[in-house]
């Protein structure tokens, strides 16, 4: 049975290319009929950030790619937090000692550092020296008396080649001569990533790892360690990266690009939205079509049409798709988002009346075609919200025409004399300044607009007119009007 894993470290929230193999390992587990585990790696105690763990869960709940174990969900294979699961490292770092397939190394930071600063001012690729490849029991014993704490090291076997034969990478092959002696748990008595995670995906029956291919490095390391204990290695998939608009690494301080999934849930971006725009940063699907439901994703996803070469993050793509699936949904969703965007500017009260959110929600509705994310609501919206509308250039111009006054001071009348103010009377009585003043088109409709939202672009413009209000419109009109 098909069973895969994505395994954050809790060092920060959950990245976009995080939330890519997710994505990946999860779509690939739901097409195989598989099992898809969250596991959390968290022996990198130094770079661990405190409630990483919680935001990281939270954001992938939220994105949806729904797991079968975890933290939160036993599958009989657990704990699947790794600093829960340290004595059974040590069960098998003692085994590898014991066999004289690890070994204790006494050497300090401060050594380990001159050594390598000196392999560099050589020319040299810095690797371990192999100081205690082969201590006595004597020197042992020297240095615990001295009070040095031992970390373990792998003992790499020389003249090996170590052959990945990855699903997207095809056979990558590894010397072991390049690659020194390495810590498999340090002298805290906390195994090193490398190492966990051989045990982890081994005993939790891993089938298939999918990551990021900042990994494909490690592998060797770790198919090492499945030899030594005499594990089955499971099958690789080394997805490539995701380039920034620019084509260039992303780094964290990128600002071209939001790079975490919290950032785009603040916005307004709709998780299926993202879903759909991540899985084609890499995946393709065998016939020219872009918008895919979830359950399309799962029947078409393979590993097979995962390419190798980077994908760039397009963010008008993603704007466009975003854009796609805001319009596809029920008002009442995109509504709620929008709101709390609309209460934090300080645009809607905290507390909405049943009134106040009829209103808002047709607010929404008027924008709905053209948000890209809503948090945009904001500024489309802005005329909605402020006593005095601002008029540029563009708009002044427009006011400036000759026909303005009569058809601002035909507006404000028949405005003042409608019994109702509804979207339909206003329209009759643009019809009737129409005929009174002999003005149409855009003649008559552009400087309305312009009057009371000051842009001579915007949304229908009798439902606009309609959601200011008879007070406001007739307020912006009388200022326009001499
Ligand atoms: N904990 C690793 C990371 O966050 C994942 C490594 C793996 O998938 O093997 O990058």
């Amino acid at each position: 049975k098909v069973r895969v894993r994505f395994a954050p470290s809790p060092t920060g929230h959950l990245h976009i290319g995080g939330a890519r193999s997710a994505l990946f390992n999860y779509l690939f587990a739901r097409h195989h009929g598989g099992d898809f585990i969250v596991r959390i790696e968290d022996t990198d105690r130094k770079r661990n950030v405190e409630d990483a763990e919680a935001k990281l869960i939270e954001s992938l709940r939220w994105f949806g790619t729904e797991w079968d174990e975890s933290i939160d969900k036993d599958g009989g294979v657990g704990p699947y937090r790794s600093m829960d699961r340290l004595d059974i490292y040590q069960k098998y770092i003692d085994q590898l000692v014991a066999e004289g397939k690890a070994y204790p190394c006494y050497c300090t930071e401060e050594e380990l550092t001159a050594e390598r600063e000196a392999q560099k001012a050589r020319g040299e690729t810095p690797r371990y020296a192999g100081t205690c490849r082969n201590l006595t029991p004597e020197q042992i014993e020297v240095y615990e008396a001295e009070g040095r704490k031992a970390s373990i090291r792998f003992r790499v076997q020389e003249n090996r080649e170590y052959t990945v034969h990855d699903h997207i990478r095809g056979e990558v092959t590894f010397e072991s001569n390049g690659i020194g002696d390495f810590v498999i748990c340090r002298p805290d008595g906390i195994p090193t990533y490398n190492f966990a995670v051989v045990i982890d995906d081994a005993l939790m029956k891993i089938t298939h790892v999918i990551r990021g291919e900042e990994h494909l490095s490690n592998t060797p390391r770790q198919l090492m360690i499945y030899e030594a204990l005499g594990f089955e290695a499971p099958e690789f998939a080394h997805v490539a990266l995701i380039l920034n608009p620019d084509g260039k690494k992303m780094s964290k301080r990128d600002e071209s690009i939001i790079q975490f999934m919290e950032q785009y849930r603040e916005l307004g971006y709709l998780p299926e939205a993202l879903m759909n725009f991540l899985v084609l940063l890499g995946w393709s699907p065998e016939e020219e079509q872009e918008i895919f439901t979830r359950e399309e994703l799962i029947e078409k996803f393979s590993l097979s049409r995962v390419s190798k070469s980077p994908a760039i993050f397009d963010v008008h793509k993603l704007n466009w798709m975003n854009n796609y699936y805001i319009k596809q949904t029920p008002v009442e969703r995109i509504a709620e988002l929008c709101i709390s965007h609309m209460q934090s500017a300080g645009q809607l009260p905290q507390e909405l009346s049943d009134e106040q959110r009829i209103w808002a929600e047709r607010l929404v509705a008027l924008y709905q075609e053209q948000l890209h994310y809503a948090a945009e609501i904001v500024e489309l919206a802005a005329s909605f919200f402020e006593n005095e509308v601002k008029y540029d250039e563009e708009a002044k111009t427009v006011l400036a025409e000759e026909q303005v006054p009569d058809v601002m001071k035909a507006f404000y009348e028949e405005l003042a004399a409608l019994d109702e103010y509804t979207a339909d009377t206003i329209k009759g009585a643009l019809k009737a300044v129409q005929k009174s003043t002999g003005q149409k088109g855009k003649k008559l409709f552009m400087p309305v607009r312009v009057a009371v939202t000051g842009f001579t672009h915007g949304r229908d413009l009798n439902e606009t007119l309609f959601l200011l209000g008879r007070e406001t419109v007739m307020q912006r009109v009388a200022n326009v009007a001499n």
